[in-house]
């Protein structure tokens, strides 16, 4: 019987995880940089959290991974607003901390959808919540944050699309000139479709499936639903990007596939050749009634998601690099019958804050000399029975080729003269 990581996951190897710890520190710095903090909420939730009344999303309706356990209906998280607004509303930090209440999460998510480059079953989302304000400018803040980030990965090639799904007036108004359109054509659209059609028609716009049907092409567009208020809401965000040139298309079909927004919209995606199909980088918009649903005050919010695996794939089509050398400071060659003292000197060399292997198996010099190699050692520590015996150690640096006798006392000022000009931390 041979084992394997379930479909649609992935294991994490050392050689891919220096990509996803520049990542994750480059997002930090981002976050520090806008004033968002960070929370952790629980990898599973109440499956109430996601499954709202009238939810027509696939991801509501068909990618979670439910279970029960006694008597609780849980679900592991497929995306992370809905536990970040659940944990805001439940810890009262509407009363407790400054609005708009800034905050960001990273960490995996579960759907259960057929997996694909670039589309897993357990993959990585970093998100960014605004809540507790509504105005153009934070929507338009947001989306500078998402797009200078993915520019700041190096990722040259990508677009910001954005769309405005009007206030709850102007999206009613919408849906039933949605149902009018689509009402005599039920027959033609897939089977979601007639189930979006009863719970939220506005959704088979978002259809994979049909798509390029002509009855779609053809609906009615959400601009001729908006209201003044609507417009004028969308207009000012649109006039806040151009101020700060950031490219953007209106595309009034973008109705993203969460069914919590209002007003703005927006994606940012790859336009790399090589992206396919899952060229979404990062999406969010709007919410007006997710806090009062989890039993808050009627409060705003703002956010998006960024697919990390997406972001690296991304980089990978571009070549950009992320991983960083990480050569090692000192390797410590110990011969036969060196007892505990190799182990001693690693252990000051690490408290001086010099990285350190230690050979604690009898093999030869020549043989170590292979895994100084291997490990790109900056220096060598050798340590044989002599050495025990008199309290002293051989230390040579490779690239100077320089070697010198030292006594215990004297390692640290030597490594220390030794990697002059090199950071160690
Ligand atoms: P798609 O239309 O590609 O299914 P979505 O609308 O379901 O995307 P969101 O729920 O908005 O996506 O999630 C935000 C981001 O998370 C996406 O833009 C994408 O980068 C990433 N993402 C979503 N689903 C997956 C998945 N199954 N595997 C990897 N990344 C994903
Ligand atoms: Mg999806």
């Amino acid at each position: 019987m041979s084992y394997q990581a379930p479909r649609g996951t992935q294991d994490i190897l050392p050689e891919k995880i220096g990509g996803w710890q520049r990542l994750e520190k480059i997002i930090k710095a981002f976050c520090d940089l806008y004033r968002y903090e960070e929370i952790r909420t629980p990898v599973f939730e109440d499956t109430s959290v996601f499954k709202r009344e009238n939810d027509s999303s696939d991801m509501v309706n068909k990618e979670m991974y439910s279970f029960t356990m006694g008597s609780d209906n849980l679900t592991l998280r497929p995306e992370g607003t809905a536990g970040v607004i659940r944990s805001f509303v439940q810890h009262k930090l509407f009363g407790s901390m400054e609005l708009p209440v800034k905050l960001y999460y990273m960490g995996e998510m579960f759907r259960h959808e057929r997996p694909q480059k670039g589309r897993y079953r357990q993959f990585n989302q970093f998100g960014v919540e605004n809540i507790g304000i509504k105005s153009p400018l934070a929507d338009a803040e947001i989306i500078a944050f998402g797009y200078s980030l993915i520019k700041a990965l190096g990722i040259t090639e990508v677009s910001v699309l954005i769309n405005t799904l009007g206030d709850n007036f102007s999206r009613e108004e919408y849906k039933s000139k949605l149902k009018e359109h689509f009402k005599n054509d039920l027959g033609c659209l897939c089977e979601d479709c007639k189930r979006r059609y009863q719970q939220n028609p506005l959704r088979i716009l978002d259809c994979k499936v049909d798509k390029d049907l002509d009855i779609i092409k053809n609906a009615p567009s959400l601009s001729e639903s908006l209201n003044d208020e609507s417009k004028k809401y969308f207009e000012e965000v649109l006039k806040a990007l151009d101020d700060l040139n950031i490219p953007y298309k209106v595309d009034d079909k973008l109705v993203r596939g969460l069914d919590y927004y209002s007003h703005t919209v927006f994606e940012v995606v790859s336009t790399h050749s090589e992206s396919g199909s899952q060229s979404t980088l990062l999406a969010g918009g709007r919410y007006d009634n997710l806090v009062s649903y989890f039993g808050g005050p009627e409060l705003s919010g703002v956010g998006f998601a960024a697919g990390m695996e997406r972001l690296l794939l991304t980089m990978e089509l571009e070549n950009i690099k992320l991983e960083e050398d990480n050569p090692l400071d000192v390797y410590i060659i110990s011969l036969s019958n060196t007892g505990n003292y190799p182990l001693n000197v690693a252990t000051m060399c690490r408290a001086y804050g010099f990285s350190c292997e230690i050979n604690m198996i009898e093999r030869s010099m020549k043989s170590q000399f292979k895994s100084v190699e291997r490990k790109k050692a900056k220096n060598v520590i050798i340590i044989g029975e002599d050495e025990v015996k008199n309290n002293k150690v051989n230390i040579k640096n490779i690239e100077t080729q320089k070697q010198i006798v030292a006594s215990y006392d004297e390692i640290i000022d030597v490594l220390e003269e030794f990697m002059e000009g090199d950071h160690h931390e």
